[in-house]
């Protein structure tokens, strides 16, 4: 029989190469990583490691890697282009190349019938004005690339407080989107190999604060069955679309009509970290297997409900969550740095009831 095992090279070296890795090895897999230096959470756990700006660790990283993947939808869609030449790289540039840039991303949207707020792209000042005429007020204003975790985004209430939000853009294209009074959100993990298997993990509801996410609940509640079709639906569309093979993650709005596209990732997702005890298949497993080939593992959860809360900032009182029964400690060796995530706490439970008493308990990690 022909081993599983590979050498998967991975662009960039934080938490979600780290726990890519970790779910890589029971598999028998090698992991290399190119990341910004020694301080990063993956880079001791790899067979191999360089700076990803830096030539020789690039070719290094070339001689090592059986399949290269990346962690970051910033990640330089000409590196992954030139690298897809020698190597195979999952996801391939066509997914970078749309989700790195929020209006290439709304563009396919609308080309699939996939629902989203109304937008305007705008690459000038002189442009914002007309789009405001157009979309109206309240609206937020977004930079067309290098955006995550609500930075390079401006809320505006009023229009005189359009130079201001274009300020913030320091100069960057930028997309304006009309404002959603959503009910809550949600987010939707599907994985696709290369054999066109694909498999959905449940939509999973997400709660952010200061545009980072604070908590996932898993799946979310409440959902009737044909909005998860629906969600899976939307998926199928942009796995096909863009050939795309690993995981692909689409965060969403859920509103009285509907659901409506925010954004998304072709990458492991921060809401579904809650996967890698509460599913079957954690979605780290699930991206490495369809990286290289294998055959993707069941999505569905082991326990009723999961929840996931984010550790951000400073570590807080972990010891505690180590003696709470059902949960399970992340951390991401990080040093403590204000907005920064440093770990992640899982939680799995028979009854909403139990796992609300958990997130009480947790509280001292949320603001
Ligand atoms: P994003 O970086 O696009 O994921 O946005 C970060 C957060 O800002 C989202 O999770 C929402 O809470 C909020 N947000 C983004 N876009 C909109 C919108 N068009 N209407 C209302 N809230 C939004």
């Amino acid at each position: 029989m022909t081993p599983i095992s590979r050498h998967i090279g991975v662009l960039g070296a934080g938490q979600l190469g780290r726990m890519l890795a970790i779910s890589g090895y029971p598999l028998g897999q090698k992991f290399g990583f190119l990341g910004a230096g020694p301080g990063d959470p993956s880079a001791l756990l790899g067979h191999m490691h360089g700076a990803v700006d830096d030539a020789r660790s690039v070719e290094a990283l070339l001689r090592f890697a059986d399949v290269i993947t990346y962690e970051s939808e910033n990640t330089d869609v000409e590196l992954v282009r030139r690298l897809a030449r020698e190597v195979p790289v999952y996801p391939g540039a066509a997914s970078l190349y749309h989700a790195q840039h929020r209006g290439r991303e709304k563009g396919l949207f609308d080309r699939l019938g996939i629902p989203c707020a109304p937008y305007r792209r705008v690459a000038e000042r002189a442009a914002l004005d007309g789009a405001v005429a157009e979309l109206g007020l309240p609206a937020v204003l977004k930079t067309a690339t290098e955006g995550y975790d609500g930075k390079g985004q401006y809320l505006v209430r009023e229009p005189g407080e359009l130079d201001a939000a274009w300020a913030a853009m320091a100069g960057r294209e930028a997309v304006l989107e009309g404002f959603v009074a959503f009910r809550r959100e949600l987010s939707i993990i599907a994985v696709r190999n290369a054999a066109d298997e694909h498999v959905y993990y449940p939509l999973v509801e997400n709660r952010h604060h200061d545009g980072i996410l604070r908590t996932t609940i898993a799946p979310a509640p409440a959902v009737e069955p044909a909005v998860q079709q629906k969600a899976e639906g939307y998926m199928r569309a942009l796995l096909d679309e863009m050939d795309h093979v690993g995981c692909l993650a689409l965060e969403l709005f859920e509103t009285e009509d509907g659901l409506l596209a925010n954004e998304m990732a072709p990458r492991v997702h921060n809401s579904g970290h809650w996967s890698i005890e509460g599913a079957q298949t954690s979605q780290f497993e699930n991206h490495v297997r369809a990286i290289t080939g294998l055959p993707l593992g069941e999505t569905t959860p082991r326990q009723p409900w999961a929840a996931m809360v984010n550790i951000i900032g400073e570590t807080g009182p972990v010891e505690e969550v180590l003696r709470m029964p059902g949960c399970h400690l992340h951390l991401y060796d990080k040093a403590e740095r204000p907005g920064r995530k440093l770990g992640h706490v899982n939680v799995l439970a028979d009854t909403r009831e139990a796992l609300d008493a958990a997130l009480a308990r947790l509280a001292p990690f949320l603001p």
